[in-house]
């Protein structure tokens, strides 16, 4: 069985996003522990965006970690980026390590990372990288996998970029952690709703989501003076507000036990609604291709702006008519575009390489 199981319900991973100080770390341990907490957080090194704001309290802290695993019998997870930090997290009898999201973007780091736990088997959870890759998210667990690491989850927290109209953070961008799903089924996959919203308010509304996606466990950031945080202050919520949180998700069943009639009557209309979009998709290929055919004979271009303006303006409007995001139709219609026009640009270029013999 993996180390990231409860048993029974989510497997949860709390504490606070850095160890600040030994007293800190004791009495957030022990009152996270009362909760039935399964694993402790705490940033020893922490990789901060710029330089000049706390970056961890190094090895002292992992002592302070050790000193709080003893006491409490709670084991306890930290992030290691360097193989340096590894050899120390292991030398303190740190029971799990995590890679953070900037060194899951760095195969060559990720690769550091892995030699130096080759011959070695500790737990190791690993985060999403920034950018929304689910293959450099993929490729570093195969990395850990390679040299031995049988024990390891997923951490999604949320994907960075250029967001300023987002209310998140790190938005959550699912159709990411889905996908890792899809290519390893038996990967448990942790969510992190407290680096994905970036606010303390918005945390148990995403714990929830991630319980009604299917997710295997949360990560989240338990402070108990969030406001004075050294770190990822507006985030982190407090050990009686993950109390309330635990005490009120609705944990949904997997799919194995809950093929119903109904469900599969819903899933059989699916199938075929299915069926139809894929084939009138064809059809429309099959038009792009005829066009291009005739702009080919009156030389004309195979992207024409004013042509696409009008889609975006007739298919977003007959979205909104019918009550879909106009957001997700017009999205939806870039990449069907972008296809019509490499149908079309096929049929353009055919016959070039003629002429140029
Ligand atoms: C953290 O968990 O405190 C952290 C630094 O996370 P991330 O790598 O997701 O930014
Ligand atoms: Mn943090």
């Amino acid at each position: 069985m993996s180390f990231f199981n409860s048993g029974e319900g989510p497997y949860i991973i709390a504490g606070p996003c850095s160890a600040e100080t030994r007293e800190q770390v004791l009495e957030t341990a022990a009152a996270l522990k009362a909760l039935g907490v399964n694993l402790f957080r705490a940033g020893v090194w922490k990789p901060r965006t710029r330089p000049g704001s706390f970056e961890g309290n190094g090895t002292p802290a992992l002592e302070w970690l050790q000193e709080a695993r003893t006491l409490h019998g709670l084991p306890v997870v930290i992030e290691v980026a360097e193989p340096e930090h590894v050899e120390l997290a292991l030398r303190h009898g740190i029971d799990a390590l995590w890679i953070g999201a900037r060194t899951t973007v760095n195969p060559f780091q990720v690769q550091h990372i892995a030699d130096a736990l080759s011959g070695v088997q500790v737990p190791v959870l690993v985060k999403n990288p920034v950018n929304p890759d689910v293959a450099l998210w993929q490729g570093a667990i195969e990395r850990l996998e390679r040299v031995g690491i049988t024990d390891i989850a997923a951490i999604h927290r949320g994907f960075s970029g250029y967001h300023a109209a987002s209310r998140y953070r790190n938005p959550p961008n699912w159709p990411i952690p889905i996908e890792l799903k899809r290519r390893k089924p038996e990967l448990p996959i942790i969510c992190d709703p407290s680096h994905i919203t970036g606010s303390r308010a918005l945390v148990p509304d995403m714990a929830q989501k991630a319980m009604d996606m299917g997710f295997d466990g949360l990560m989240i950031e338990t402070h108990l003076h969030p406001d004075d945080a050294w770190s990822d202050a507006d985030q982190q919520v407090t050990p009686q507000v993950l109390q309330q949180i635990l005490g009120s998700i609705v944990v949904r069943r997997d799919e194995a036990d809950c093929n119903s009639v109904e469900l599969e009557q819903l899933r059989q209309q699916m199938d075929s609604i299915d069926a139809e979009v894929i084939d009138l998709l064809a059809r429309r290929m099959e038009l792009s291709s005829h066009i291009g055919t005739v702009k080919k004979a009156l030389n004309i271009a195979a992207y024409l702006p004013e042509r696409w303006n009008e889609i975006v303006a007739t298919r977003g409007a007959r979205a909104e008519s019918l009550q879909l995001s106009r957001e997700f139709v017009i999205g939806l219609y870039e990449r069907i575009h972008d296809e019509s026009i490499k149908q079309q640009l096929k049929v353009l270029s055919s016959g070039m390489n003629e002429i140029k013999k």
